[in-house]
């Protein structure tokens, strides 16, 4: 994608400090971390959203992300650790080339402070069940 700044990152065409990398798969640090350490891993292809990415490359970032994050987790002495993945803009996604974020976390760290769950209505879980099911 030639407007797409994750891959000029894979191309080598912008700079970025890179973790991992193998022949699928690319991690650096993010450059407006939520803590030191906040890491994107992601497919050297490039894939719109979580819903494109082909098995094999899934696979390949979701285990890379697993060792990352312990070394993340790890290496900054983090308290906690979010692995994140925003798919479109509604769900917070800004750069267009699926990415996992590892964030280290601490107590008190002021990220993710709320969490607001509400109740379903009378039948609406079922419904919503049903709704999943359908396209499943
Ligand atoms: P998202 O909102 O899930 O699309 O996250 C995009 C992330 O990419 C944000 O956390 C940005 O700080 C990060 N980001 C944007 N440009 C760069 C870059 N050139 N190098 C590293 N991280 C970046
Ligand atoms: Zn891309």
């Amino acid at each position: 994608m030639a407007d797409c700044i994750f891959c000029k990152i894979v191309q080598g065409e912008i700079p970025c400090a890179k973790i991992y990398e193998d022949d699928l798969v690319l991690s650096f640090l993010d450059i407006n971390p939520i803590n030191p350490g906040h890491t994107l891993v992601l497919p050297k292809n490039h894939y719109e959203t979580l819903f494109e990415v082909d098995p094999e490359t899934l696979e390949a970032c979701i285990l890379a992300a697993q060792k990352i994050s312990e070394a993340v987790y790890r290496g900054v002495k983090a308290a906690g650790l979010n692995f994140l993945q925003n798919n479109f803009r509604a769900a917070g996604q800004l750069i267009e080339h699926v990415h996992f974020h590892l964030i280290p976390r601490y107590e008190k760290d002021g990220f993710l402070t709320s969490w607001p769950g509400r109740e379903y209505a009378a039948g609406e879980m079922e419904k919503t069940r049903k709704k999943i099911l359908a396209e499943l």
